[in-house]
């Protein structure tokens, strides 16, 4: 038997429209590639992504035609977007830290028809044409796409099934060649229902969203779609990440919700300690990506009143999987305890099934092994594959180690991070948050060093805050009793600046690369 409901496909377009209707004047401002601010409401950038819309099916682009774009968040960077999922092409954001040789390959994978490019990267969007041919022409955001909506009345939208695919991003490709998620419209409106829940990143009507995270990494965790979801203000940085333009751009367009990387806020919390000033009205930031320090957590709600909401994901989950947020359980344990339960990635929302599956089968439920998950925004098969990602159940290895503790994930490490020492393994990920609690370490990392007897060993490489200076022995006195004496780095080296990777998070294969041999060489 059917149901009887109407049949109404969830597709992307829709957030828009909703926008458009019941917030119609609601802002949209953005950091442009000159430094200005621009300034629209949501029903600006609806009809102008119609129009921009028409543009593309002047072209000949169609349902299911890849349209790649380049370039930082900012207001035309949101409009190409739903121009391009809004009459069922794919928008394919390309990550513009990645050099154009890698674009090149990206793109070539993934059939890009066009490329959309912030007028800052044009060069580089120019080199990835003359490396892939198929790429039919290279359309400025800003000037190529204002004359484009100047050119064209309004398209309509919609008219295609909710299975149709809407985005593709590709993961950084820390192991092999960079894979693609083609996400559909349902798993990403089904998604963006999720997340404005109170419990994972709690958006409404009344805030102001400031999406750091690039749309290029898993869609800005959602947030651009979020936003108009709710109704919410939206507010887009562009190119500048840096901690003072975050900081003035918080005060100035009264941003009360963001999310990011840790390496942005500690970027933030730098500026902030030399500058000074607080963050209001900022009330809650999302942290994940890679794990958050519990010192920056700590920092963040104690000196500045943010709350912290540490969530754990990744591009084959659309991304989100967990979010530590409060509940009555928490709210019942002893601050302390309380606390740790927050620091840990939190809770899966409905929709989101995890397993933790240990190697070893003599160990309980609570023990640490590997992370599997599936749900409606997981990965089933990767872009242009024909395996499946998953085993026969449905479940995707994730790559991560973890262990689930009164019903909180903790992520341990990532498997290729952990450091192998004589047959045991030691969080890289715990070491990182005892030496982040250092005050003079501005970011730190651990990574696995060879070694003769033991086979590796942990290596604490660290960038110190600007002018600060400290002796190893003050840096390892912070592990003493934290941790099993085994545990404790084998050796330090330290750098003027971390080495970044493609999302902004510190690129442990770099180091890994030049300090492998650092324990045998000295
Ligand atoms: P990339 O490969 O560019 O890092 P993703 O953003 O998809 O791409 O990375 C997902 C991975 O990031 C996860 O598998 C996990 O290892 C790590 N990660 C994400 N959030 C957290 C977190 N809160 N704590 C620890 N690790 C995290």
């Amino acid at each position: 038997m059917n149901g009887s409901m109407l049949d109404w496909p969830l597709t992307l377009d829709r957030i828009l429209v909703h926008a458009e209707r019941w917030h119609p004047d609601q802002a949209v401002v953005g950091v442009a590639s000159d430094g200005g601010m621009q300034r629209r409401t949501y029903a600006e950038c609806a009809d102008r992504a119609r129009r921009l819309s028409a543009a593309l099916l002047a072209h000949g682009i169609g349902p299911g035609d890849r349209v790649a774009t380049l370039g930082w968040n900012t207001l035309p960077h949101f409009e190409a977007w739903y121009a391009i999922m809004g009459i069922g092409a794919v928008c394919h954001t390309l990550n513009l830290r990645m050099d154009a040789t890698q674009l090149a390959w990206i793109a070539r994978d993934a059939g890009d028809r066009l490329l959309l490019v912030d007028p800052a990267l044009l060069p580089v969007a120019e080199a990835v044409r003359a490396l892939c041919p198929a790429i039919e022409e290279v359309i400025v955001l800003g000037a190529g796409t204002d004359a484009l909506v100047a050119a064209h009345e309004p398209a309509r939208w919609g008219g295609f099934g909710e299975d149709q695919p809407a985005g593709l991003c590709y993961t950084s490709g820390t192991t092999g060649d960079p894979k693609g998620v083609l996400y559909t419209h349902r798993s990403n409106f089904l998604h963006t229902l999720a997340i404005v829940q109170p419990d994972l990143f709690g958006i409404g009507a009344a805030d102001s969203v400031l999406p750091i995270v690039p749309m290029f990494h898993a869609n800005a965790w959602g947030i651009t779609f979020a936003a108009p979801a709710v109704g919410a203000k939206l507010v887009l940085p562009g190119a500048r990440l840096d901690g003072a333009s975050v900081h003035r751009l918080i005060a100035e367009e009264g941003v009360t919700m963001s999310a990011a990387v840790p390496t942005v806020w500690q970027g933030l919390l730098d500026h902030l300690d030399h500058a000074g000033g607080g963050l209001a009205p900022l009330r809650r930031v999302v942290i994940g990506g890679s794990a958050c320090p519990p010192s920056m957590q700590r920092r963040l709600a104690d000196h500045y009143g943010v709350e912290v909401r540490h969530a754990w994901g990744m591009t084959e989950l659309s991304p989100l999987g967990t979010v530590a947020a409060p509940s009555a359980a928490s709210a019942a344990l002893p601050p302390e305890e309380a606390r740790r339960l927050l620091q840990s990635q939190g809770r899966p929302p409905l929709g989101v099934d995890l397993r933790v599956i240990s190697d070893d089968p003599a160990a309980g439920p609570d023990a640490p092994g590997r992370l599997f998950a599936r749900g409606y925004a997981t990965v089933g098969r990767y872009f242009g594959k024909d395996a499946p990602a998953t085993d026969a159940e449905g479940w995707f290895e994730t790559g991560d180690v973890a262990v689930i503790d009164h019903g909180f994930l903790h992520i341990t490490d990532r498997d290729k991070d952990v450091v192998k020492s004589g047959g045991e393994w030691i969080s890289s990920q715990g070491l990182e948050a005892i030496a982040a609690e250092h005050p003079a370490v501005a970011h730190c990392a651990v990574i696995a060093a060879d070694c003769d007897r033991w086979g590796e060993r942990p290596l604490l490489v660290v960038q110190l805050r600007e002018g600060e200076d400290c002796s190893d022995a003050s840096l390892l006195e912070a592990f003493d009793g934290a941790v099993p004496r085994w545990w404790v780095p084998d050796g330090i080296v330290r750098v003027g600046a971390m080495p970044l990777g493609a999302t902004g998070k510190i690129d442990k294969r770099a180091l890994r690369a030049a300090y492998r041999g650092h324990l045998r060489a000295s």
